[in-house]
């Protein structure tokens, strides 16, 4: 492995860097004071300025209006767009949206293409990803109650979704739904695209997480499928192929989500020092001199950089082994970068005291938006235990179904 980087990848993640400093940093605490909708005109022009720079869509072909970036190139990207709360949004690869363009460019048809793809991709517009239901627990996503049945030309979608990110706003949902309930398990849903103003398409709340609904892209949305219309065109991949899509998304957008994680810990870390060192406990004592914040100094600086170096690496292993090959890997950074996050951020609120839970800085931001990271995309106990089945079994160990 080379931990080397090239020259004009540097120059770009500069540019990255450099720009969030001017431009993101100073409008975080307006935009989490005011709500993201409020924000759109300031954060619709500095979008423009990032096209610009020629980052926009960073990961999307050239071809197709994106910066070209190959999947490790916008790896590192991703930690330095991390290092703000607004970062992902102002170059056009925040989740969902990120996902659905990879789904699209991959499974996509030229017609799905050119409707929903390019416009995502010139940012345009914005979409949604609906597969977590209520009444289903969504880390067994075999178990879905959404069903979309096939009447004359058209799919018929029935289901109620949860926690559909960014759904306020969005144009288009890709919905994963039941189309073969005989089917095997994996092979029972499929994914199909559904326009917003389709007749049945109900937003029913954006949900309060931690005392916050939040609105446009900074949101989580109930969804109701009401008798939803689609053509039979408007499904991604063939029949039957949801999860496997589902998985294709997966892989490499966790590389991307840890990477993001890692740029939360870098500026949690960076704001930690600084109050360190700044803020006295007595005269002349800053809280730096006291053993306990240095530990938590130490702590975190080697927990990022290990966690860095596992995503590195697991980044390679997709590189050489192919997915399959890097799946252990992939479940270890899973939860053990969540699980830095989760401790790196807390660490900076504690130093911060009062401050640290107040939106004056990114911290509390990062922190109700990012506890999450331990559940979404599979819950760290489901990652614990499918690596350590993987492993128990090269051991010899039999384990049934449910065990
Ligand atoms: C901020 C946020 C954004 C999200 N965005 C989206 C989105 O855009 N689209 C979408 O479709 N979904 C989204 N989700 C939903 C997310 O994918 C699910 O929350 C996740 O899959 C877990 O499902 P669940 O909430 O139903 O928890 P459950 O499946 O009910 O699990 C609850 C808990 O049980 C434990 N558990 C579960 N399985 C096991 C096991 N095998 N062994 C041991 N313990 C276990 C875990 O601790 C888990 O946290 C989002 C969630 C959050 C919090």
């Amino acid at each position: 492995m080379d931990f080397s980087t090239p020259p004009d990848l540097q120059e770009k993640l500069d540019r990255a860097a450099q720009f969030l400093e001017d431009h993101a940093y100073p409008i975080e605490a307006q935009v989490a004071r005011e709500g993201f909708r409020a924000s759109l005109p300031a954060l619709s022009a500095l979008r423009e300025k990032v096209k610009l720079l020629g980052l926009f869509a960073p990961q999307m072909p050239r071809e197709l209006g994106g910066a070209g970036l190959s999947f490790r190139e916008h790896g590192r990207l991703s930690e330095i767009l991390g290092r703000s709360p607004l970062g992902h949004y102002l170059f056009n690869c925040q989740a969902p949206d990120a996902g659905n363009m990879e789904i699209l460019l991959q499974y996509g048809t030229s017609e799905q293409k050119e409707r929903f793809l390019l416009p995502l991709i010139r940012g345009e517009i914005r979409s949604c990803f609906s597969m977590t239901e209520p009444d289903r627990a969504g880390s067994n996503p075999t178990w879905l109650d959404t069903t979309a049945t096939r009447e004359g030309n058209h799919w018929v979608i029935r289901g109620r979704k949860w926690f559909t990110t960014a759904a306020d706003g969005a144009a288009f949902a890709i919905v994963m739904a039941v189309t073969n309930p005989e089917a095997p398990p994996h092979l029972r849903a499929s994914q199909i695209l559904v326009p917003t103003d389709t007749p049945g398409f109900r937003l029913v709340r954006n949900i309060s997480v931690m005392g916050h609904e939040g609105d446009d892209w900074a949101s989580h949305a109930e969804v109701a499928y009401e008798g939803c219309r689609v053509p039979l065109d408007h499904l991604v991949g063939g029949e039957g192929m949801g999860f496997l899509i589902a998985q294709d998304r997966l892989g490499p957008g966790r590389i991307h989500h840890c990477m993001r994680w890692i740029g939360i810990c870098e500026r949690a870390f960076e704001l930690m020092c600084k109050r360190a060192a700044s803020r006295e406990v007595a005269p002349g004592k800053p809280l730096g001199t006291r053993q306990m914040v240095q530990e938590w100094i130490a702590e975190s600086r080697a927990e990022i950089d290990a966690a860095r170096l596992m995503v590195l690496q697991t980044a390679w292993l997709i590189d050489t082994a192919g997915l399959h090959g890097a799946r252990d890997a992939i479940s270890a950074i899973k939860f053990f970068v969540a699980g830095v996050l989760q401790r790196v951020l807390d660490r900076a609120i504690q130093a911060h005291g009062a401050l640290g839970l107040t939106d004056d800085l990114p911290l509390a931001w990062f922190y109700r938006h990012e506890r999450a990271a331990r559940i979404y995309d599979g819950p760290d106990e489901v990652h614990k235990s499918a690596l350590a089945r993987r492993i128990l079994k090269t051991y010899g160990l039999k384990l049934g179904g449910e065990d």
